[in-house]
């Protein structure tokens, strides 16, 4: 039930722009491939113990791929052995300095965010994109509103899309021109109009991989505000293959938020979707208290599941026979339980966070089963045909 039909709910369908598919370590961007989330670390890189415990804290909650900044050589140093004990694959962020891109490529990174028009000679150009080559890296090209070339800024009197799809125009001319195709693109604004705008563009004019993102978009509450508006609208008209959702908060929330976007828009499923009311002096129990611990113990589920707890029975009905598992309340300290749509029977309020919990539990146990069997059936070697 988690999973949606296409053909039953077309107005769910997300139609996703073509893009070339490229590899950041053994992760897929682009193409068919599943949307990839994404964040930053913010520790000092060179703190190898705090910057790898950050990227496994990322992990654990679904980052595909994770950002490192490396401003000095000392970072680059640092980065080989965080490469070393990542469990997923990682981005180094550099800026201006080309030695710490042929540092960074050397020392493991599976994709560097450097920007070839602004690292000086073509002479220098050529060996960073060798070095890209040589260790398998690709590479992100960065456009941000902030930071747009002079001749761009002069040109357009101020930062605006057209100078943001020139300037990422003229960046990929420098790694076509070099016969360098591993590369993806971002645009990004604070400014969620402008970022759109460049966006389009962008996807309009060329078939690389999107990296979507609302640049310095604020807080946590502010920051998901805007990165859900100017992102899920890219997303919607089917345009992004990764995302960095950038916020002034711990980049696990981040990661978060860039999930909540993707399953919002059933681009990408993972763990507990819950659908909850906001609850009035109606509810059969305390709503807001119930979802804020079922958040808590269920944050280990990484099984697809959906479940709706909902005040009472004006909306739980309804929403239960859409999930996995619902809750309905119904008044003299009981509610009643759906499993797969159908009623099940009464529970108890007090004894219904721990019921749930074990449902989920077994329900995404029941899936995983499911799932393994597929895959292992899948692997098994065919029967050669005999002809008749
Ligand atoms: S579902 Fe019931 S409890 Fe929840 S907000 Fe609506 S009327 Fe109130």
């Amino acid at each position: 039930m988690a999973q949606d039909i296409d053909h039953i709910r077309p107005w769910r369908r997300v139609d996703r722009r073509r893009s070339r598919k490229i590899m950041v370590g053994d992760v897929q961007v682009g193409g068919d491939a599943p949307i990839s989330v994404q964040t930053m670390t913010n520790t000092p890189t060179t703190d190898v113990a705090a910057t790898v415990a950050q990227i496994e804290a990322c992990t654990e909650a679904g980052a595909d791929f994770v950002r490192v900044s490396c401003p000095d050589a000392a970072s680059t140093s640092a980065f080989r052995d965080i490469v070393r004990s990542s469990p997923v694959p990682l981005v180094a962020d550099i800026h201006f300095h080309y030695r710490r891109a042929l540092e960074a490529a050397d020392a493991g990174a599976a994709c560097l965010r450097i920007n070839p028009g602004n690292i000086g000679s073509k002479e220098r150009v050529s060996e960073v994109i060798r070095a890209a080559r040589d260790n398998g890296c690709s590479i992100r090209i960065g456009v941000n509103a902030g930071s747009l070339e002079r001749h761009l800024l002069e040109k357009y009197a101020e930062p605006c899309p057209e100078a943001m799809i020139e300037s990422g125009l003229s960046h990929i001319r420098i790694l076509e021109d070099a016969g360098f195709t591993e590369y993806k693109i971002s645009a990004k604004a604070s400014d969620v109009f402008m970022a759109a705008a460049a966006y389009h563009g962008l996807a309009e004019a060329t078939d690389a991989p999107i990296h979507l993102g609302i640049t310095e978009s604020g807080g946590l509450n502010t920051g998901t505000v805007k990165s859900a508006i100017g992102l899920g609208s890219l997303l919607w008209a089917g345009i992004g293959d990764t995302l960095r959702v950038s916020l002034s908060a711990d980049p696990v929330e981040e990661v978060r938020v860039g999930f909540e976007i993707l399953k919002s828009l059933n681009l990408r499923h993972r763990g507990v979707t819950i659908i909850s009311c906001p609850s009035c002096a109606r509810q059969g129990f305390d709503v807001i208290r119930t979802v804020g611990r079922l958040e808590e113990r269920l944050s280990h589920i990484r099984t697809p599941l959906t479940l709706s707890i909902i005040g009472c029975v004006v909306n739980g009905p309804g929403e239960a026979r859409m999930t996995d598992i619902g809750f309905t309340g119904g008044g003299a300290g009981s509610g009643m339980l759906y499993l797969s749509g159908l009623q099940t029977g009464k529970l108890a309020n007090e004894d219904m966070i721990d019921r749930i919990v074990s449902l989920v539990e077994e329900k995404a146990r029941e899936h995983e089963a499911l799932q393994a069997d597929a895959g292992r059936n899948a692997q098994k070697p065919t029967r050669p045909q005999v002809a008749a």
